[in-house]
């Protein structure tokens, strides 16, 4: 549990920014650099959290370890973990063939579909809202 209060809302302030944005997947390691307080950790225990309560999902991406890095090429994505590992594939962009190990596994979140429309509505609901407010106050002046 995190019981970092600023951290968990700057968490929950992330996903809930991008939720609006057609965005649909992150890695942890661009939360801290959304805020300076945060650090790898204290986002990454809060996402899984947020996993916990359904908001995003962790996933698994396998990407290709390449010949001398300048391959990234993306060659899977799933959320068993387990199910990838020695698991082999072949590259289709450098042709190498990779029998998967912890190394070539990263995790990655996606928002749950559900709380992306719900947030959009939220959304919407809210700049009618302030429109509405500055309406009103334009027709006092
Ligand atoms: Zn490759």
């Amino acid at each position: 549990m995190v019981s970092d209060w600023a951290a968990k809302r700057k968490v929950n302030e992330f996903v809930d920014l991008l939720a609006v944005t057609p965005v649909k997947q992150f890695y942890p390691t661009s939360v801290p650099k959304y805020s300076e307080n945060l650090t790898l950790e204290s986002a990454f225990e809060q996402l899984i959290e947020l996993c916990k309560t359904g908001e995003i999902h962790l996933l698994w991406e396998v990407k290709c370890p390449g010949e001398s890095d300048f391959c990234i090429r993306t060659l899977d994505k799933v959320s068993d973990y387990q199910s990838i590992i020695d698991h082999n594939y072949r590259c289709d962009v450098c042709g190498k063939e990779t029998c998967v190990t912890n190394d070539d596994v990263f995790p990655l979140f996606e928002i749950d579909e559900g709380y992306r429309h719900f947030m959009r509505e939220e959304f919407k609901k809210k700049t009618n809202q302030t429109s509405r407010v500055r309406l009103k106050i334009k027709s006092r002046v």
